[in-house]
């Protein structure tokens, strides 16, 4: 053994013994050998990009030395949809908590999020960018501020805690939320601080619709999430909806439930949701037909000159039918919601907004975004 290799293995051993939180830069061997111990538990509804965040915070890990100890590659919010395959025992191994709590930080492998088809459900394929929304009273009332799975996904308009409209702009600088960029020292409230200019995302007025459209909005919500994730996942994304079963409606000294408080209209509502999940019994391919009929798709060629089809984004039109334009100058033009569905036609897309007009390059760039998340999603079979 050299001077110098000697020396250095001193130096490995006595850099480990000093920090146990010290991770090897090199991959880890099978099976995991480090461990992170501390790193936070999944919050209720966590999306897995937001608790990646919160573990590299929380520990100060740079990203590469995180994703070695968790064993990924892909980037966090592909990894959110349920595309990549994740060796989630070697993660509970490395972070020390149950299969279970970490499963339900992504969509299942078995939805259709993780198809690369339908890639516009969880970004925004023309822009090449993914959804990442929040509700400014979520993350105000938040002990620790942190992302739902429900905020990642193009049919979440409201809160389904609050009613209010979901964000997608920094209301200060108007750029798109996303996580920030991991920097040493920064603490966990940082999530609440907008990435391009740090203002407070949280202090701006909330929005909420008309009584009316807001339970319309909420129903065309609930239906959708049902034919993308299946009930069963719907229900732990939007834990309201079994409520009912233990609230008692408040009711007047006459006996009749009064209507007028927003607390059993809420209710009522969830109920009938509810039972209106319990009677459906769509099979995935009713559901994926249904979901189809709701979405815009534009021709693009494929490598090799093969004409296809590529969902964008769900047709505002077809998914409200009259109320579009009313609830696309509620959602759009008081609250910054801008992504995920198309209010308009195809053909007026000449007439619109100059950050909406979207030509030939726009689609070639959409139709390479979507391969690429086909990519991972081939690499995980
Ligand atoms: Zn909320
Ligand atoms: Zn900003």
């Amino acid at each position: 053994m050299t001077r110098g290799k000697s020396r250095r293995e001193q130096l490995s051993r006595l850099r480990n013994n000093l920090n146990p939180l010290y991770v090897a830069t090199e991959k880890p061997r099978r099976p995991a050998a480090h461990r992170l111990p501390g790193a936070p538990n999944p919050l209720p509804g966590e999306v897995f990009s937001s608790w990646h965040w919160r573990i590299q915070t929380f520990l100060r890990l740079p990203t590469k030395v995180l994703q070695a100890a968790l064993g990924v590659d892909a980037l966090p919010y592909w990894i959110d949809t349920g595309a990549c395959r994740l060796d989630i025992e070697r993660m509970a191994y490395a972070v020390m908590h149950t299969t279970k709590s970490l499963e339900a930080l992504t969509w299942p492998q078995s939805s259709m999020l993780s198809d690369p088809h339908y890639c516009c459900l969880t970004t925004t394929p023309l822009r090449r960018r993914p959804i990442v929304r929040y509700c400014e009273i979520c993350l105000r009332t938040d002990p620790v501020p942190y992302i739902r799975t429900l905020w990642r996904i193009a049919c979440a308009y409201l809160c389904p805690t609050h009613g209010v409209v979901l964000r997608e702009l920094c209301p200060s600088c108007h750029q798109p939320f996303e996580l920030p960029r991991y920097k040493p020292n920064q603490s966990s409230r940082q999530l609440r601080r907008c990435h391009a200019c740090g203002a407070d995302l949280c202090d701006v007025e909330s929005s909420a619709l008309p009584e009316d459209l807001r339970y319309l909005v909420l129903a065309r919500q609930a239906e959708l999430l049902q034919l993308v994730a299946g009930k069963s996942h719907l229900l732990e994304v939007w834990p309201e909806l079994r409520t009912q079963e233990a609230y008692c409606f408040g009711s007047e000294a006459s006996g009749l439930i009064d209507m007028g408080t927003e607390q059993n209209v809420r209710m009522l509502f969830a109920h009938v949701l509810n039972a209106r999940f319990r009677q459906t019994k769509q099979t995935v391919g009713q559901s994926k037909r249904t979901l189809n009929s709701y979405l815009l798709k534009i021709s693009v060629r494929e490598r090799g000159g093969k004409a296809s089809t590529l969902p964008v984004a769900l047709d505002g039109t077809k998914v409200f039918g009259k109320h579009a334009l009313t609830v696309c100058k509620h959602l759009v033009g008081r609250q910054d919601l801008w992504g995920g569905t198309h209010w308009w036609p195809v053909e007026y897309m000449r007439f619109m907004l100059p950050s909406d007009v979207f030509n030939a390059k726009d689609f070639a760039a959409a139709a390479t975004w979507s391969a690429k998340f086909a990519q991972l999603a081939r690499g995980r079979n």
